[in-house]
């Protein structure tokens, strides 16, 4: 008979184990409690106007094809991804911008327009962290770390020396660029995974030079194409999702997970449960006794370090700005003040932030003939709780957010043009998705909080629990969620 495996979350780590169990012959339920699927990568659809809710960014365009090849499929049957040319816009305050290209002329072109120091300068930085990532990847990302002496294996520890530096995320740029405006680029970078370019020691410069080497991506209609694509997936393999069912506890008899009860006390058994709850959270509320969660205890959890959160502005316009590309950052005066703050408890007084504008390639994405735009802003998490988030909280920094919005030269006349206006606040992040803290990121990808000394995708404790998602190994961001689906898939396998 099929072993059933039960799937709390209908993330990209859930949808995406799920194909890979149904592939490998298991019988898969998940269980949702939002009516809609996807988690935090879900879409906003209002009028005319359509968003992806949060993540927008496609890097290692590879790790999302696998999920379609492992279960023997072809991605080109169920989604097409788009070239994103340049990969990014760059918006300072001062009205200058600059564009970085995949093309290696251009891009040259534009660095020298910088200087020639900063372009040879940005090729070292892009060399040396390649490098890096080529050792992260084999060594690190593709392994699960289950085993304490799998990780203090010698060679394991000389490859972890050569993927770190011992300074920061900004340190490492500015050793080999020399220009503000370009070092402010790429440390607004190491942002994504929800962590500080000023504290480390890091490995996130990767995050930079994985886009400029490998490029990014589009997939027609938003990142939230990708899951309908796995949906369908899910569908055709005959396994099942069950919206709007909140778990409450992850049944535990005699030291193994058997099963799930939901808030209306409906039980559902299993010989394996999958947690993509976000890790914390599933150690505080789904898992009932102290014995059971081992050292992930409420007070345990609150010790550990999380990402930023973050602030998010949907604009639905009724006009379109062609100088915008898709993805563009713009970075604002005081720049390390300002983006400290999202670590230390303030709200920025002049934002940076990241702006995509998915519209300027994908009309599918508005029946208008407006652009539609998300704007993140980095913000304190809810840890820090004297940040409320009602409208005291929102209409200032909405405010702060459109004013620099209307430095970039061409948009001085937006505010005009808005048709539709939402917020996606750290409190919406927590209460919709249960992210712990409301953090964006889970879990902070700290060195203390990466390979064998992040939460681990099987259960130390418990038998037949497994986890996914952003919170455990290998870290956050939707494409190594995705590689976290690949890796409890193996230790699954492995039963
Ligand atoms: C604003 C923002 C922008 C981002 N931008 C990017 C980007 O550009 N590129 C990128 O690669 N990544 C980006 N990310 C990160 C990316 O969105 C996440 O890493 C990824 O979506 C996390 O997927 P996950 O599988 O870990 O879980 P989640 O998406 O957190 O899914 C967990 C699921 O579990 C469900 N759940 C929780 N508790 C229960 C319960 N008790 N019962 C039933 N179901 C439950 C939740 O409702 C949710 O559906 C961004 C994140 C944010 C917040």
């Amino acid at each position: 008979m099929k072993k059933l495996a039960l799937i709390i979350g209908s993330g990209l780590g859930g949808l995406a184990t799920a194909v890979r169990l149904l592939s490998q012959g298991y019988h898969v339920k998940i269980y949702e409690k939002e009516n809609t699927i996807g988690g935090k990568t879900n879409q906003l659809k209002q009028g005319p106007f359509t968003f992806d809710l949060t993540a927008s960014i496609l890097m290692n365009r590879e790790i999302y094809e696998e999920v379609f090849s492992d279960a023997n499929l072809n991605y080109k049957d169920y989604l097409g991804f788009m070239k994103v040319e340049p990969t990014y816009r760059s918006f300072y305050a001062d009205g200058s911008s600059y564009d970085f290209d995949r093309d290696l002329p251009t891009l040259v072109k534009n660095l020298e327009s910088i200087s020639t120091e900063d372009a040879v300068g940005y090729m070292q930085f892009l060399s040396e962290v390649y490098e890096r990532y080529l050792v992260a990847d084999e060594h690190f990302l593709q392994r699960t770390f289950e085993d304490l002496a799998d990780f203090f294996k010698p060679s394991t520890l000389i490859n972890a020396l050569k993927t770190q530096s011992l300074s920061t995320a900004h340190q490492l740029i500015s050793k080999y660029v020399k220009n503000e405006k370009l070092q402010n680029f790429l440390s607004y970078q190491a942002l994504y995974v929800g962590i500080s370019p000023y504290e480390g020691p890091s490995i996130y410069p990767l995050v930079p030079v994985i886009s400029q080497l490998y490029g990014l991506w589009h997939i027609k209609g938003g990142m939230y194409a990708y899951v309908k694509a796995l949906e369908k997936v899910i569908e055709n393999l005959g396994g099942e999702i069950h919206t709007d069912y909140d778990v409450e506890e992850i049944i535990i008899s005699n030291g193994k997970a058997v099963g799930i009860k939901s808030k209306q006390q409906e039980v559902v058994h299993a010989d394996i449960v999958i947690s993509n709850a976000d890790f914390p959270y599933t150690m505080e509320y789904l898992i009932k006794s102290d014995s059971e969660r081992g050292k992930y205890t409420p007070s345990k959890l609150k010790e550990m370090k999380y990402s930023c959160a973050t602030f998010t502005i949907y604009l639905g316009l009724n006009k379109k700005y062609p100088q915008l590309s898709v993805h563009n950052i713009y970075i604002n005066n005081d720049f390390k003040e300002n983006i400290n703050y999202a670590f230390t408890g303030q709200l920025p007084v002049a934002p940076s932030f990241y702006i995509y504008c998915p519209t300027k390639i994908d009309d599918s994405m508005t029946k208008t003939n407006g652009d539609c735009l998300s704007v993140v802003v980095r913000v304190p998490n809810l840890l820090f709780d004297h940040i409320k988030w009602d409208e005291d909280t929102i209409q200032p920094l909405r405010n702060s957010v459109l004013s620099a919005l209307k430095h970039i030269k061409g948009l001085e006349d937006i505010e005009q043009h808005i048709e539709y206006e939402n917020y996606l606040t750290p409190k919406d992040l927590k209460n919709r998705f249960n992210a712990y803290a409301g953090a964006a990121f889970g879990l902070s990808p700290t060195l203390t909080q990466t390979n064998y000394f992040r939460p681990h995708l099987k259960s130390d404790t418990i038998k037949n629990l497994y986890f996914v998602g952003n919170s455990v190994h290998p870290g956050p961001g939707a494409s190594i969620v995705l590689l976290s689906s690949k890796l409890v898939t193996q230790e699954i396998l492995v039963l």
